[in-house]
C-alpha cells in the first residue's frame, strides 16, 4: 500500500465521510474503490485466462500472449502454449521455466493457454517460522487466511535449504494433462535464494480453477525454478493479499468452443499437480 496526501473540495470530503459511515469502511478503501473505477484499474482482482478443466482436457494452444497477461497483473502463475514449461510472473516480468531446466524471460509475443495473475498489493507482510515441508508451508500461509471462500495471492522470499520442483514437458497435441504430467522433469536445489509465487483458491472454484494452494518457485538469480513440490527453509518473508474479485476470460479458439468440458476434472488435476515420486515417475 502507498500513502496519499492531497487536498479535495470540502463538499467532497463531507460526501466521502458520509460514504465511509454508510459502508462502515475506511477512507482508504472508499478512495481506492473510487480511483479504481475512475482509472479502470481493478484492485484485489484475480484475472484468469481459460479454465483448469480445459487444460486437463488437453487444450494447450496459444489463447493470449504474454503482453496481454501483463496488462492484467504483475504477479501470478501459468503455463505456455503446447505446455512448454511453467510460467511465473514476478515484479511485472514473465519467466518461462522449461523442462530442460532452462529459465528465461518470455517474449511479449509468447503464447499461453492458461494463466492467473493479479496486480500484487499485499495487506499482510510478516516473517514466518522456519518451514520444514510443503505441508508446513501450507500451514504457515493458512494462519494468514481468514476465509475459505475468497482467493489469496501469496509471496514468500528468502533463503531456501531445499527446494524440489517439477516442470512439464511439451506432450503430443491433445494429450490429457494427467498423461502429460507423467513426462515431467524434476529438479532439486539446495541452499538457494529465491521467491515463491503462490495462489490459494477456494474449494468451490475447482470447476474452473486449481483449488487450494498452487506455488511456483524462481531463484534469486532467475536461473532456476519450477512448480513447487516440496520445500525446506528458514524464516521467510511472507506477503499475502486477499482477492475478492475474479475475472475469467474464456478462450474463443475452436478447440475450446468445441471441447466437452462438462466432466468434473478436479481429481485428474489434483493428480497432475502433485508430486509423482510415489509412482516412481521421473
Ligand atoms: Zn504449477
Amino acid at each position: 500500500m502507498a500513502d496519499l496526501h492531497t487536498s479535495i473540495p470540502a463538499s467532497l470530503k463531507v460526501a466521502l465521510e458520509d460514504e465511509v459511515r454508510r459502508t462502515k469502511s475506511t477512507i482508504s478503501s472508499v478512495v481506492s474503490a473510487a480511483l479504481s473505477q475512475y482509472l479502470a484499474m481493478p484492485v484485489h482482482t484475480l484475472f484468469q485466462v481459460s479454465t483448469s478443466g480445459a487444460l486437463v482436457a488437453g487444450i494447450y494452444d496459444r489463447e493470449v500472449c504474454v503482453r496481454s497477461i501483463l496488462q492484467h497483473g504483475d504477479f501470478g502463475l501459468g503455463t505456455f502454449a503446447n505446455l512448454d514449461g511453467e510460467m511465473i510472473v514476478l515484479d511485472g516480468k514473465v519467466y518461462q521455466m522449461q523442462g530442460t531446466g532452462r529459465v528465461s524471460e518470455a517474449s511479449p509475443d509468447a503464447g499461453t493457454p492458461f494463466a492467473v495473475v493479479t496486480q500484487f498489493d499485499p495487506q499482510i507482510d510478516v516473517e514466518t517460522e522456519p518451514v520444514a515441508s510443503f505441508e508446513d508451508l501450507e500451514n504457515c500461509c493458512d494462519k494468514h487466511r481468514n476465509s475459505g471462500n475468497i482467493f489469496y495471492a501469496i509471496r514468500l522470499d528468502g533463503r531456501f535449504k531445499r527446494v524440489h520442483t517439477r516442470i512439464v514437458n511439451p506432450p503430443q497435441p491433445g494429450t490429457r494433462l494427467v498423461d502429460a504430467a507423467r513426462a515431467q522433469s524434476e529438479f532439486s536445489f539446495s541452499d538457494i535464494g529465491g521467491t515463491i509465487v503462490g495462489l490459494w483458491s477456494p474449494g468451490f472454484s475447482s470447476a474452473f480453477s486449481i483449488a487450494g494452494y498452487h506455488f511456483h518457485f524462481l531463484s534469486k538469480d532467475r536461473d532456476h525454478g519450477g512448480h513447487l513440490l516440496d520445500v525446506e527453509a528458514g524464516p521467510l518473508r511472507l506477503q499475502v493479499e486477499a482477492l475478492t474479485d475474479f475475472h475469467l476470460a474464456l478462450p474463443e479458439s475452436e478447440a475450446f468452443l468445441k471441447a466437452d468440458l462438462s466432466k468434473n476434472t478436479a481429481e485428474e488435476l489434483a493428480y497432475a499437480e502433485r508430486a509423482h515420486q510415489e509412482n516412481g515417475n521421473a
